[in-house]
């Protein structure tokens, strides 16, 4: 089943807001994602016509486990269903071109998302790894967040409804890099979970 609206959050790491130029948002700096640009682990990321820069960010994807309006920290905690590995895929061109972020971030294929896994007791412990073509490019740990995992929920459930499914991806560590035909992606949650894709053009 597809999640009713996949809520990102941008520049939740130091390093990662750095390499980009931009400062640390002083409260967190939402943006979303089409449920139409869900894929599952195997299947390929379709780099589109319009960019000449897609790039990985490899994310601890967090999955609702009920809903959640206007709650604090401890009640959105307690409402995790599940983690889950995912790239928030841009395109980074127009990312830069344009003033927000719906066409880069929104295409086709640009949410891979891996198998759903029990939370850890302390989501602290969260390391989030990207590879391409078996080599390590981004590690993260959900420790060094701008805003924790449970803020972050509690943050946009007091500006939109987060529905049991929902997905919301915490953010992407330094490290991001462009994508080619014929490389393999794989973000992996340590230990919990993975989702590795094929990338190719638009045939
Ligand atoms: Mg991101």
């Amino acid at each position: 089943m597809l999640p009713s609206k996949i809520v990102c959050v941008g520049r939740n790491y130091r390093d990662h807001a750095k390499e980009m130029g931009n400062d640390v948002p002083t409260e967190p700096l939402i943006f979303l994602k089409p449920p139409s640009s869900v894929i599952r682990d195997g299947e390929p990321i379709v780099l589109p016509p319009q960019s000449s820069q897609v790039e990985h960010e490899g994310e601890i994807g967090v999955v609702i486990g009920k809903r959640l309006r206007r709650v604090n920290s401890t009640e959105a905690r307690s409402a995790i269903h599940s983690i889950l590995a995912a790239n928030d895929v841009t395109a980074r061109d127009l990312q830069r071109s344009d003033s927000q972020w719906t066409r880069a971030k929104g295409f086709d294929t640009f949410c891979p998302m891996g198998p759903p896994a029990n939370p850890p007791a302390n989501l602290s412990t969260l390391t989030v790894v990207t590879r391409v073509n078996g080599q390590e490019r981004q590690r993260g740990s959900a420790a060094d967040m701008v805003f924790s995992i449970p803020d972050v929920l509690a943050y946009i459930s007091n500006v939109m409804t987060l529905e049991p499914g929902d997905l919301v991806l915490t953010g992407s560590p330094a490290g991001v890099g462009k994508l080619l035909p014929g490389d393999e992606v794989e973000v992996e949650v340590l230990g919990v979970s993975r989702v590795r894709n094929p990338v190719k053009t638009d045939a």
